[in-house]
């Protein structure tokens, strides 16, 4: 969403509703009746590192609930050209995305670095 776009709903929102009303966070958390939130403590520039966004701080400390390595990802299939001598018996390696550590066909996560694996499905280069 850009500023223009946030502005537009809030100055709709002001214009239908009221523009004293609070401005809230959704929460990804159960709730019964009302929608579980947060309020807004802040919204405004950043500056330095931050800055070209419009940051929004809501009052509870929010995190995200995976980690990254947790999203699948497609392994990286290696297929072996007829011509590579060394490689003759080993047509194809598969490896990790993440750490290019060399995986099972039947791994779902790379012993080395945790990352998830999305098994079927691979990226693949020709050498
Ligand atoms: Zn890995």
């Amino acid at each position: 969403m850009t500023v223009r776009e946030l502005q537009e709903r809030l100055e709709f929102y002001a214009a239908q509703y009221s523009a004293d009303d609070d401005v809230v966070v959704q929460l990804s958390e159960p709730s019964v009746g009302i929608t579980s939130f947060t309020n807004v403590t802040y919204a405004g520039s950043g500056f330095d590192w931050d800055s070209g966004r419009f940051w929004i701080t809501p009052e509870k400390k929010l995190l995200s609930k995976e980690k990254d390595r947790d999203a699948e990802l497609p392994a990286v299939k290696i297929i072996f050209r007829e011509t590579e001598l060394r490689h003759r018996k080993l047509r194809s390696i598969i490896k990790c995305p993440k750490c290019e550590e060399h995986l099972m066909k039947s791994d779902k996560y790379c012993s080395r670095c945790g990352q998830r694996i999305k098994i079927g499905e691979y990226r693949e280069y020709i050498r």
